[in-house]
C-alpha cells in the first residue's frame, strides 16, 4: 500500500506535520488566515498521542477503509467534527471514509446538509474491518452501541474528545477536558496533519464549535476558542447563516411544544444545599401531540438554565416508555458530571448527562439525593 504522504492542491511540501509543540499557531502554518499566532497546546494531551496519531493516519495507503463514529443522538459536536474531520482525510487523499453514529439513522434537521453529509451511512452500513477507527465527542463505550464491535477489530482506534469523563477506551486517546469542543481537538489534529482548512471543513467545525460552547457564551469560551472562529470564518463561511439554520430555525409546532414543556417546570429552591434547582420533563406524546422530533427538545434545557432562583437545571426527555435522557446543567455551585456519572452517565462540570428509569419525578428525586455530595463551594 502506498502511505499518503502529500495532501492534493500541493500544501505543505511533503505533507510534513507542523512541529509538535505547536498545534494550531506558529510556523509554516497551510492557513493564511491573516492572524498573528502565539504557540499554544491543547492540555490534557500529550505529545505522544498526537504522534501516535499523526504516524496511524499517515500510514493509511489511499484505498484504506477509514470508519468514523460519533455518539448516539448525534449533536453539533458529534456531527461537526467528524464531519469536518473526515472531508480533512479526503483532502489527505483517503478514499474509502465513511462515517456513522449508533441508533437509528435520523440526522437532526438543523444538521442535516452539513458538507461531507455524503459520507454517512446508518451504522449497518459500517466497515466491517476498517484498516483505523476514529472515535469523535464520546466519553465512554456505553454511547456507541452496537458499533462498540468495531473496537477490538480495528488495528488503530483514535478517539477524540473533550469530556473529563472519558473513560480512555481508544488505543490513542485525544482527550482534552479544558477543551470547548471535541472539534477543537479535530482541528488541531487535522493542523498537525497539514491539511488546510476550507469553507466546507470550517463550517462543519464552525457548527462544532458554536453548539458546543452555546454560541460562545459557556465556559471553557477561550482567546483560543475565538482565534479558531476567526480562522474558521476567514475561509468566507457565514456565522449569520449558519447560525440562523442552527439556532434560530424551528418548526411551529416546536415552538408550541416549548410553551407547554417551559410552562410545566418547577422550582426547588431548597434543593443542593439552598442554590436551587428547576426542572420540567417532555413525553414521548408531547413529541406526537405537535408532530415533533426528539431533537427539537435539545435547546429547551437553556431557557430552564436561565432561571435565577437555581443553580441547577435538569430536563427529563422521554426516550421510550419509562426511559429518559436527562441533561444537568450548572450555574458552577454543583459539579453535576459527578451527578451523571454516579447515575451512569458523565459529561462536563457545568453540563452533563445520564439516561434515567421511572417517572420522571422519581428520575429527579435521584438527582436531588446527590446534588449536596457535589457542591463545589
Ligand atoms: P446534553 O444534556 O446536551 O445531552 O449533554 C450534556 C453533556 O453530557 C454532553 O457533554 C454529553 O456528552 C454528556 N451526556 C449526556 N448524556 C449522557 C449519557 O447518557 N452518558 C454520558 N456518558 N454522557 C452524557
Ligand atoms: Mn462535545
Amino acid at each position: 500500500m502506498t502511505a499518503v504522504s502529500s495532501i492534493p492542491g500541493g500544501m505543505a511540501p511533503g505533507g510534513v506535520p507542523r512541529p509538535a509543540s505547536a498545534w494550531s499557531f506558529g510556523g509554516a502554518a497551510p492557513v493564511s488566515d491573516g492572524l498573528d499566532r502565539a504557540p499554544a497546546v491543547i492540555g490534557g494531551v500529550a505529545d505522544l498521542e498526537w504522534a501516535a496519531a499523526v504516524d496511524a493516519i499517515r500510514a493509511l495507503g489511499p484505498d484504506d477503509e477509514v470508519q468514523l463514529i460519533c455518539h448516539v443522538n448525534p449533536d453539533g459536536d458529534a456531527l461537526g467534527s467528524m464531519l469536518g474531520f473526515a472531508l480533512g482525510l479526503r483532502r489527505l487523499g483517503l478514499t474509502r471514509l465513511r462515517a456513522t453514529f449508533p441508533g437509528d439513522f435520523d440526522v437532526p434537521e438543523p444538521y442535516k446538509g452539513l458538507p461531507g453529509s455524503d459520507l454517512l451511512v446508518p451504522e449497518h452500513e459500517a466497515y466491517r474491518a476498517p484498516a483505523l477507527v476514529l472515535i469523535f465527542d464520546v466519553a465512554a463505550e456505553s454511547r456507541l452501541g452496537a458499533l462498540v464491535e468495531l473496537l477490538p477489530v480495528a488495528p488503530v482506534v483514535i478517539v477524540l474528545d473533550h469530556h473529563a469523563s472519558n473513560t480512555g477506551f481508544g488505543g490513542i486517546n485525544l482527550v482534552a477536558p479544558r477543551a470547548a469542543a471535541t472539534s477543537v481537538v479535530a482541528e488541531a489534529l487535522l493542523t498537525r496533519l497539514g491539511v488546510p482548512l476550507d469553507a466546507e471543513i470550517a463550517e462543519c467545525l464552525y457548527v462544532a464549535l458554536s453548539t458546543d460552547t452555546g454560541s460562545f457564551k459557556f465556559d471553557l469560551t477561550t482567546p483560543e476558542v475565538h482565534e479558531l472562529a476567526a480562522r474558521l470564518i476567514a475561509t468566507g463561511i457565514s456565522p449569520a447563516e449558519i447560525s440562523r439554520r442552527i439556532f434560530d430555525t424551528r418548526p411551529f409546532g416546536a415552538m408550541k411544544l416549548s410553551g407547554e414543556v417551559l410552562g410545566r417546570a418547577r422550582l426547588d429552591a431548597g434543593a443542593a444545599g439552598g442554590r436551587g434547582l428547576v426542572w420540567t420533563w417532555a413525553t414521548q406524546a408531547d413529541l406526537e401531540r405537535h408532530a415533533q422530533k426528539p431533537y427539537v427538545l435539545e435547546s429547551l434545557i437553556d431557557p430552564v438554565r436561565s432561571v435565577a432562583e437555581a443553580d441547577v437545571a435538569v430536563l427529563v426527555k422521554e426516550m421510550k416508555a419509562g426511559e429518559w435522557a436527562v441533561s444537568l446543567r450548572s450555574k458552577g455551585a454543583v459539579d453535576v458530571s459527578k451527578v451523571a456519572v454516579a447515575l451512569g452517565g458523565g459529561g462536563h462540570r457545568l453540563a452533563a448527562g445520564f439516561t434515567g428509569h421511572g417517572s420522571p419525578e422519581e428520575v429527579v428525586q435521584q438527582v436531588k439525593d446527590l446534588l449536596e455530595g457535589a457542591l463545589t463551594q
